[in-house]
């Protein structure tokens, strides 16, 4: 397929992809802090880029992109911008919603912004789920691709949290115009282990949350949250390449093994 983002195709491109495939991938991010090396749009970039990549591999559809997620404690940094969560879930269910209409069966959403961005997306795709009968499902790499991130990490524990050395050589391997290596830091602040926000580390675990100055702390005033002098391309392009073989496989069976059938199919009013 030449063309896999939709906004790139016309419409007739759509209604004959849909004669034969149901399945569409619809990628959210956010633009907020990312320390002193990696751009505002970190999140948004990865969810595009893993898309783009993906749908090419696989002649699937990407939707238009959302670039801004539910990201307050990064507020603590200038150039950070957030929605409220009601407006993130009111988004994706219109933006949703709008594909069902057409006939989109199988909705998978990749969400840039890991874990964050995921209460207000689960209950867009929950409420949905429950109205359309849509198969819709959520990639975030804090999940989809956590086997080979415990495997290709190298930092101690508590190192994986926020611009740490996965996102961080993510980014070297998609955009290295984008990212200054020269400036990656360390922050694994003494934590409670109730506290550790580590995914891969495991433990009994509290949930809290953050406002801007306790997260500008928690973060050195520097942004980050873990640890990025790990970082290298040669990571970032292994990580990025488990990912697209999970995502092969999740397309695979979504064509395969999923059978859906829609039910109000209406137009987001
Ligand atoms: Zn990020």
């Amino acid at each position: 397929m030449e063309n896999v983002w939709l906004q790139e195709n016309k419409w007739q491109d759509v209604e004959e992809y849909l004669q034969t495939k149901k399945t569409i991938i619809v990628p959210f991010g956010s633009v907020e802090q990312h320390a002193h090396h990696l751009p505002l749009g970190t999140d948004s970039f990865v969810a595009q880029k893993v898309a783009e990549d993906i749908g090419k591999l696989t002649d699937t559809l990407v939707a238009p992109p959302t670039w801004t997620g539910w990201a307050p404690h990064h507020m603590a940094y200038p150039g950070t911008v957030t929605m409220r969560p009601e407006t993130l879930t009111a988004v994706a269910e219109d933006l949703l919603q709008s594909l069902i209409y057409h006939g989109f069966e199988k909705l998978i959403i990749v969400n840039g912004h890991r874990e964050a961005n995921l209460p207000p997306l689960r209950i867009a795709m929950t409420r949905l789920r429950n109205k359309t009968g849509a198969f819709i499902s959520i990639v975030d790499p804090f999940y989809f691709n956590k086997e080979k991130g415990k495997e290709l990490r190298k930092s101690a524990p508590g190192g994986i949290g926020h611009a740490e050395e996965l996102e961080s050589s993510h980014m070297f391997y998609l955009f290295p115009d984008l990212c200054d290596p020269s400036k990656v830091q360390t922050n694994i602040p003494e934590k409670h282990r109730f506290l550790e926000h580590d995914p891969f580390i495991e433990g009994d675990r509290l949930l809290t949350a953050s406002d801007v100055s306790n997260y500008r702390e928690a973060t050195n005033g520097v942004g980050l949250m873990g640890d990025a002098a790990p970082s290298d391309k040669a990571t970032g392009e292994a990580y990025h390449k488990a990912f697209l073989e999970n995502f092969a496989e999740l397309i695979r069976y979504c064509e395969e093994e999923v059978e859906v059938v829609l039910r109000n199919q209406e137009i987001p009013l």
